[in-house]
């Protein structure tokens, strides 16, 4: 088993640059990110308060979030992949993972859904806490305006409308939030290969990816 830990900020490149690859290496990929945005989802629509551990983490238990082999994300039966893409599920997932116990309820189900196969894994906290002894870390950063431009763009792609500050400060607040937490916050791994995408195409942070993964483990 290969496990490759991509971790980094909102907009650091992580998600496409980890899916796609997962397809170049021929590994499984999991976006761990997907997974607290669903349960703040959940608990969002339950009415639940968000900081109240024991309800959160009992819906969490219930709700059965699954992923299909085509990645989208089931919560309760329900396909809930396009719900969780939005700035507020953003900040419901960031709220709802500073619960210990939903990250211990998530971790385990991380390392299960890994099982033995490879697999390239994104999150805040893959080379960190969830694997690490991971072969490959990576920990992709960039600079936040640039960041909130990606992640504006990717969000006004789909139609919502979004402004740009407005966005950047939904980022700061959510980096603040996921690196100042008391379990696993957000930070690089002593060992993880830190790469800065501010001035790089996604094609370019990909390519570098699958570089430093073959260079460590082989094709
Ligand atoms: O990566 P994404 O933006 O979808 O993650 C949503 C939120 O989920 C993050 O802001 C963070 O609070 C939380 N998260 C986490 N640990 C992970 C992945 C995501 O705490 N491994």
């Amino acid at each position: 088993m290969t496990v490759v830990a991509v971790d980094g900020p909102v907009g650091s490149g992580k998600s496409t640059v980890a899916r796609r690859a997962a397809a170049r290496l021929g590994y499984v990929y999991l976006d761990t990110g997907a997974m607290y945005r669903a349960v703040g989802l959940v608990a969002t629509q339950a009415g639940l308060r968000l900081d109240d551990e024991e309800a959160v983490v009992a819906l969490a238990r219930s709700a059965r979030l699954r992923f299909d082999s085509a990645g989208r994300v089931f919560a309760e039966g329900r396909d809930v992949s396009d719900a969780i893409r939005t700035l507020e599920m953003g900040a419901a997932a960031s709220r709802v993972s500073v619960l210990p116990g939903v990250r211990r309820l998530l971790v385990e189900e991380q390392r299960r859904l890994a099982g033995d196969t490879d697999i390239v894994m994104e999150g805040r906290d893959i080379g960190t806490n969830v694997f690490p002894e991971a072969a490959v870390k990576v920990y992709l950063t960039a600079r936040p305006e640039v960041r909130a431009a990606r992640r504006a763009a990717e969000l006004r792609e789909k139609g919502d409308e979004v402004d740009d500050a407005q966005v950047l400060a939904a980022l700061l607040e959510r980096d603040r939030r996921d690196s100042t937490r008391a379990v696993a916050p957000l930070r690089k791994a002593a060992d993880a290969v830190e790469l800065d995408t501010s001035g790089m195409t996604l094609d370019e942070v990909l390519e570098a990816v699958v570089g430093i993964a073959l260079a460590r483990v082989g094709p």
